[in-house]
């Protein structure tokens, strides 16, 4: 397989900072489409794998899956795209298209794994995916979702992972008409605000900032309690139909599943590197749930990107150059972002 040098910025290890490096992406099969890219957002994920959060990541490791590109060149036999198009990558490029979950559109729990677009093992090119901080990708156009038009294009680059993965959940526990919670107010907290409303649900925000109380209501959330306030806490036991943790530390489950009325979840897509502990008491108190859910596949994430656009929604971002990126780092550790990195990648190239 001939092979092409890509400019990226990525990781040694885990207690380095990230900094320029090459890398190698295929040349062009007929299926394949390239894409010069133009920005990547920067979600928790990205943060877990390059300090080894989850003890499974291999070095060098190049972080990005939120990635919008205008395509640069297209295989012989690509029918859904041609140069000059928007496109956009989110967490799957890969999966082996053939097991049930793989045919009923649900390839994000594909039978022989599926392949996220950075630090996974490449079926196709040989070792390991590299993610979008980087000049270009390369990826079957089977995994590339084609964009709807957005005001700003760097503001709907977090909707390819923070987008679906909340709008997934939503979806599939029938939010609208209900009164439901949204457990943390991040990247993914934010945008599920957004997208709850417009799927119809009342929406509780639960954080525990105390500067975000604010900004909850102007995202649109109906009410929004703060966390470490006990009094407050207790006065929504049994009040809520569905909650939805995005949560990326150690925390207590059963204070949330506590506030949930019969028959409800708390859906967990946040993943602490610490195991979740579900107290026996505050599950079959209420034959509650606690569930969880990964990503969305690609025809939902197209249908998700439609849907945005659609209801004007995206998320808010500080936009930065890739030179940022170990300080960005730093401060989503720290908590300190509203609520969004997303790298202008042409600053790669400068
Ligand atoms: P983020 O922007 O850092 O947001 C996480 C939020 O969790 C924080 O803003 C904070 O909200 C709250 N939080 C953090 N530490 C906390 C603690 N110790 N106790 C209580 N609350 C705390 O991260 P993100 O990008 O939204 O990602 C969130 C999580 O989802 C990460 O673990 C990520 O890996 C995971 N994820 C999963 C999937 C999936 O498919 N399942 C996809 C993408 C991301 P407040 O300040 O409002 O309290
Ligand atoms: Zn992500
Ligand atoms: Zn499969």
């Amino acid at each position: 397989m001939t092979t092409q040098i890509t400019k990226a910025f990525g990781a040694d290890s885990s207690d380095k900072p990230m900094h320029a490096l090459e890398i190698t992406r295929r040349s062009l099969l007929a299926h394949d489409v390239e894409m010069d890219i133009l920005y990547c957002g920067i979600c928790h994920s990205d943060l877990h794998a390059v300090k080894n959060d989850w003890g499974n990541t291999d070095y060098p490791l190049v972080p990005g899956h939120e990635i919008i590109g205008k395509i640069t060149s297209v295989g012989e036999h690509v029918t859904k795209f041609k140069i000059g198009d928007i496109a956009a990558i989110g967490c799957i490029v890969d999966s082996c298209n053939s097991c049930e979950y793989c045919e009923d559109d649900l390839e994000q729990f594909c039978d022989e794994g599926v392949t996220y677009s950075f630090g996974s093992p490449d079926k196709v090119s040989g070792g390991n995916t590299f993610g979008g901080f980087s000049e270009s990708y390369v990826c079957n156009e089977q995994y590339v979702l084609k964009m709807p038009s957005f005001d700003n294009l760097a503001a709907a680059a977090p909707l390819l992972c923070a987008g679906i993965t909340v709008y997934s959940p939503l979806k599939h526990w029938q939010v609208s008409g209900k009164k439901i919670g949204v457990l943390g107010m991040g990247g993914l907290g934010h945008v599920a605000i957004k997208i709850a409303k417009a799927m119809g649900a009342e929406v509780v925000v639960f954080t525990r900032s105390e500067s975000k109380l604010e900004d909850a209501k102007r995202l649109g959330a109906d009410e929004v309690v703060l966390s470490t306030d006990q009094a407050q806490m207790e006065s929504y036991a049994r009040k809520l139909h569905f909650i939805l943790d995005t949560v990326s530390a150690k925390h207590d489950i059963n204070a949330y599943l506590n506030l949930l009325k019969h028959d409800g979840s708390v859906v967990v897509v946040g993943l602490p590197p610490e195991p979740i502990e579900v107290n026996a008491f505050s599950i079959v108190n209420g034959r509650r749930s606690v569930s969880g859910s990964n990503i969305g596949s690609i025809a939902e994430t197209q249908e998700m990107l439609e849907f945005c656009a659609q209801h004007n929604i995206a998320a808010e971002v500080e936009l930065i150059n890739i030179h940022q990126v170990n300080e960005a780092f730093e401060r989503l550790e720290a908590g300190d972002v509203r609520y969004r990195f997303v790298v202008d990648m042409a600053s790669l190239k400068s």
